[in-house]
């Protein structure tokens, strides 16, 4: 798709792989733009050949921005907690370990009980995940939140987007549709998506939305049988389509066996589909494996779906119970469409 937000970064701020590598003291970087993260390997001092469980450094970078990626109405403890959450999401995708993040904050004003509820939700999750804030920066502007993370990941363990490879299982790390929902109920839009919720059902579409859960412990686990992975931001339809384009590989995806969040019981089946394989912000992870790793994942992760399977058609394919082609209405979330 031309002008989105992945090729911007791609044409504009990918420096050539010549230049990476020829320059001076840059053997460092093991993986550029283009992935969850970038992985940096940082130099050994000592003896010339590196322990085999090295760590490597995998870093990555989120804005959140009021009125874009969350509704202006939004509580300060939701917008700390999701610009922590997706950043941490995109270390899970690797199978990195959190170390720490760097905070850049705009504010319109200096308001001193927002800071406060901001500060005190953002502590909360990075204590959950045992990861540092080391720094950060203020200016005044639209409300907007950067955050960089840091993790760490065993050499050569990290789980990229261009390993998949024919054959494989697509599996997704739990449920998928319902943040899609929460955002229809907090902009009062398509009422028929969610009239048939209880109240609680509301709120746990809600909760979803506001409150992604990263999927950390589940990408430590993935780093032992994963071949590719990556996390569900814009919609699964999109977020494959690169490990599809990374991999090189096509892929059928089997629509009833998609796991379809609780919330989207007000759907008709075909309406339910579209908000899984489209809708943004559910952050689990979508990761290919071996067969085999897979029946042995299943037993330890029930909640893990297989959803469909690699192929060399380098094309994706969505098909229903009776091998028929489904085409859905739109692709995904585009920041810049
Ligand atoms: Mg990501």
């Amino acid at each position: 798709m031309p002008g989105s937000e992945f090729n911007i970064i791609q044409r504009f701020f990918t420096e050539p792989a010549r230049l990476l590598s020829d320059r001076q003291g840059h053997s460092d970087i093991v993986l550029g733009i283009g992935d969850d993260c970038a992985i940096i390997s940082p130099p050994v001092i000592g003896p010339p050949v590196a322990p085999p469980d090295n760590q490597q450094l995998v870093v990555s970078i989120d804005t959140l921005i009021s009125g874009v990626h969350f509704p202006e109405q939004t509580s300060p403890q939701a917008i700390a907690h999701k610009a922590l959450a997706v950043n941490l999401s995109d270390l899970a995708a690797m199978g990195a370990e959190p170390c720490w993040f760097t905070l850049a904050l705009t504010l319109p004003e200096a308001d001193e009980s927002w800071l406060a509820s901001f500060s005190s939700a953002l502590f909360k999750l990075a204590e959950e995940y045992n990861i540092a804030l080391i720094g950060g920066d203020t200016t005044r502007g639209k409300l907007a939140i950067t955050i960089q993370v840091a993790g760490y990941v065993p050499q050569g363990k990290a789980l990229l987007r261009s390993g998949a490879q024919v054959g494989d299982i697509i599996a997704v790390s739990g449920e998928l549709g319902a943040a899609s929902i929460g955002l229809d109920i907090v902009l009062e839009k398509n009422q028929k998506t969610y009239h048939c919720l209880s109240e609680k059902q509301q709120q746990a579409a809600l909760f979803a939305l506001n409150y992604p859960s990263p999927k950390i412990k589940e990408g430590l686990l993935l780093r032992n049988y994963a071949h590719a992975a990556l996390d569900l931001s814009d919609g699964l339809l999109s977020d494959l389509g690169h490990i599809l384009k990374a991999s090189a590989v096509g892929a059928d995806v089997f629509l009833e066996q998609l796991p379809l969040a609780e919330s989207l019981q007000c759907l008709a089946p075909e309406q339910a589909w579209e908000r899984a394989l489209s809708g943004g912000d559910d952050y689990q992870l979508c990761f290919t494996l071996d067969s085999d790793k897979w029946q042995q994942l299943k037993n330890i992760e029930p909640h893990f779906t297989a959803i469909g399977v690699i192929t060399d058609t380098h094309k994706l394919r969505l098909l229903n119970r009776s091998g028929e082609l489904f085409l859905p209405r739109n692709g995904g979330y585009n920041h810049f469409e």
